[in-house]
């Protein structure tokens, strides 16, 4: 795969052989029989879809998961040709995408239900879409209550087809939680009726990647693993029991050095002060790449292996690093931001844990202007 020249030498790497590892786990889990769908929303939760979608899809994955119909384009011009369900659903004028495109919706309102079906009786087709419940996340979905008036209403547009049943856990990271059980039996109570009222959905699905790897998914066909497959997966037992391998590495270079005395203010507002004659390395990295503001002060970083400290402010483009500890530290030495290098590695869980989030939103942000390289294509 061809990589655009780099401007500057702040980058994200991603590691497709990691990739791949991680997705053979949830395999190895869930047996032949049961289908993965990789979610692959927010460009791959910032991984970037346009390589990770194409080496999920060879190297085994059944079906993609996105948020928006305009990601699902994403994922048909990155050449996938497997069935892509668009969990957010449709809203209004895009219908004729979702058709042209073969997208599968997610099905959670009954005014797009009819004007999906619209759609698909004016060109001859159907739209196989995925009736969501709410069975106790309280975000999308039908009400369990509701679903006499809704299959009803599905019964009469003829364009449409429940390829599935969906529903989203809301505790599912939480092995000892026993709503997860709950929403459990509300799903196997709702497919029941689904399937009274004469549908034959296909794919039955509940599972992210904390429950399938805490919890017995008999009676489903389809998992949909996203933070797993980044090695991303938090918390106990998980990162204990899981096996699973970072895929992001964040990188940069030093781009100048400086040496100052005892007591000198640096970066905005001179948050940090040096407390002996120090070293300053100057990394053209900042808060408009995701590198988190709220790493000011507080952030580490590796050079030559070692840790050393963000000393102040997080600026737009550039932090300031205290490598006083490591003399050899040069002009155009790699800044691990996160990642492994030699026996150090900074987890995206060590950064979450530092400015109170989850590393779902660490990945997310590392923002657009960043530049993704893969690595690790020559199978
Ligand atoms: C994002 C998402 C997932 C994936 O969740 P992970 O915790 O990243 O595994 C699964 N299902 C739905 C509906 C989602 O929105």
């Amino acid at each position: 795969m061809s990589t655009p020249p780099l401007t500057r030498p702040t980058r994200v790497e991603i590691d497709l052989e990691a990739l791949r590892f991680n997705l053979h786990q949830v395999r190895h889990r869930v047996g032949p029989a049961c289908e993965i769908l990789a979610v692959v929303k927010a460009d791959a939760y910032g991984h970037g879809a346009r390589g990770v979608a194409p080496a999920l899809a060879a190297a085994g994955a059944d079906q993609f998961g996105v948020a928006l119909v305009g990601e699902g384009l994403d994922l048909r011009r990155y050449g996938i040709t497997r069935p892509v369900v668009v969990l957010g659903g449709v809203f209004p004028d895009e219908e004729q995408a979702v058709l042209a495109h073969d997208l599968q919706p997610a099905l959670y309102d009954l005014d797009a239900a009819r004007r999906l079906d619209a759609a698909a009786r004016a060109a001859g087709a159907r739209i196989a879409c995925h009736l969501k419940i709410d069975t106790g996340m309280g975000r999308l979905g039908f009400r369990p209550e509701r679903l006499g008036d809704v299959l009803a209403v599905l019964k009469g547009l003829p364009g449409l087809e429940v390829r599935g049943v969906i529903s989203h856990l809301a505790m599912a990271d939480e092995p000892e939680q026993p709503f997860t059980a709950a929403q459990t039996e509300r799903f196997r109570a709702v497919v029941d009726r689904v399937r009274a009222a004469g549908f034959a959905p296909r794919y039955l699905h509940l599972a992210n990647s904390a429950a399938v790897f805490s919890r017995d998914l008999a009676g489903c066909n389809l998992v949909r693993p996203g933070i797993s497959l980044y090695g991303g997966l938090t918390g106990t037992p998980f990162e204990e029991e899981v096996p699973q391998r970072p895929v992001m590495r964040f990188l940069s270079q030093i781009a100048q050095l400086k040496e100052v005395p005892a007591g000198e203010g640096i970066s905005y507002a001179h948050r940090f002060v040096t407390t002996r004659p120090s070293k300053l390395a100057a990394v053209p990295v900042g808060y408009a790449d995701g590198y988190n503001r709220l790493l000011t002060n507080r952030g580490d970083v590796l050079i030559r292996g070692r840790r050393a400290p963000v000393a102040g402010t997080v600026c737009m483009d550039w932090i300031l690093v205290d490598v006083t500890d490591i003399p050899a530290a040069a002009v155009g030495d790699r800044v691990t931001l996160l990642g492994r290098d030699g026996d150090e590695c900074i987890t995206a869980r060590e950064w979450a844990d530092k400015i109170g989030t989850i590393t779902y939103e660490v990945f997310c942000n590392i923002s657009k202007r960043v530049p993704r390289v893969f690595v690790g294509t020559e199978r």
